[in-house]
């Protein structure tokens, strides 16, 4: 079986030491039973990956050893952040969790004409929880970094960000889409950094997707079969990662 991981913050690192947090002191002792001399890894969140052996765990605190460092495997180098039409919170968790999975590096949810939510209405305690569920999805799935999830923006808003990254792909189902492998196409220039804009149950409104390819924004298909928004959040990543030969097959 694979060490248990765990992302730990700069202040938590003291020379060949490691700090865990109280709530992963917890886990340590009581949820995993792990005890002195048993390997974990810790990551640093920066792309640090650690072989830690415990020197100390009790309920109080645990405390281990760096003995090997590198860099983390898992994490992709291109970085995909997915603007997504609100969802009921249970969906957007569950497009969280999976896209954390697959690779997406930040998360930011937009009001479109079709959202059935405004982005008022989004809880802001929730932000703590999503951030676990993050965390926790990174650790499982050997992440480098822990996905950012911004808070919720409007169409126009993610629009005016088009021009911050090599690619902004709006996943469009009708029109004159085009394939990811022509939308990445290295002829375009280099691709380090790429956005997907997924719609909400709805869809974009074709004023939408037009006003997305204005501001330099590709539309694509993902194929002839119409996925429902949180499928379409999880395949876009992915194909775009397998396109990108960060999800080789
Ligand atoms: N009735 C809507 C369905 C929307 S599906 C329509 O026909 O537009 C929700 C979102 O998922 C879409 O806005 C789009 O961003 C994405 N999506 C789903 N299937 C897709 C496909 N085959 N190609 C491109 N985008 C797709």
């Amino acid at each position: 079986m694979s060490a248990n991981r765990f992302f730990v913050s700069e202040s938590g690192f003291e020379g060949d030491l490691v700090r865990l947090s109280a709530e992963q002191a917890h886990q340590v002792c009581h949820v995993l039973r792990l005890k002195a001399g048993d390997e974990i890894v810790v990551l640093d969140g920066a792309g640090g990956e650690f072989d830690v052996t415990l020197t100390t765990a009790d309920k109080r605190e645990a405390v281990g050893r760096i003995v090997a460092r590198r860099q983390a495997t898992g994490e992709p180098t291109v970085r995909i952040t997915l603007f997504q039409g609100l969802l009921a919170r249970e969906k957007f968790e569950w497009v969280l969790q999976k896209g954390t999975e697959v690779g997406v590096s930040r998360f930011v949810p937009i009001q479109t004409e079709r959202t059935l939510l405004r982005a008022r209405q989004i809880d802001p305690k929730k932000l703590d929880r999503w951030q676990r569920i993050v965390t926790e999805a990174a650790e499982q799935s050997h992440r480098g970094r822990v996905p950012q999830i911004e808070p919720a923006i409007t169409f126009a808003q993610a629009l005016s960000r088009v021009g911050e990254f090599d690619r902004a792909l709006i996943a469009a189902t009708s029109g004159q889409a085009r394939t990811l492998t022509e939308a990445l196409a290295p002829s375009g220039g280099t691709v380090a950094s790429v956005a997907i804009l997924i719609g909400p149950e709805g869809g974009f409104s074709d004023a939408e997707t037009a006003q997305a390819c204005e501001s330099g924004g590709i539309p694509v298909s993902l194929g002839p079969r119409i996925l429902r928004t949180e499928t379409a959040a999880i395949v876009a990543p992915a194909l775009v990662l397998h396109v990108l030969g960060q999800m080789p097959s």
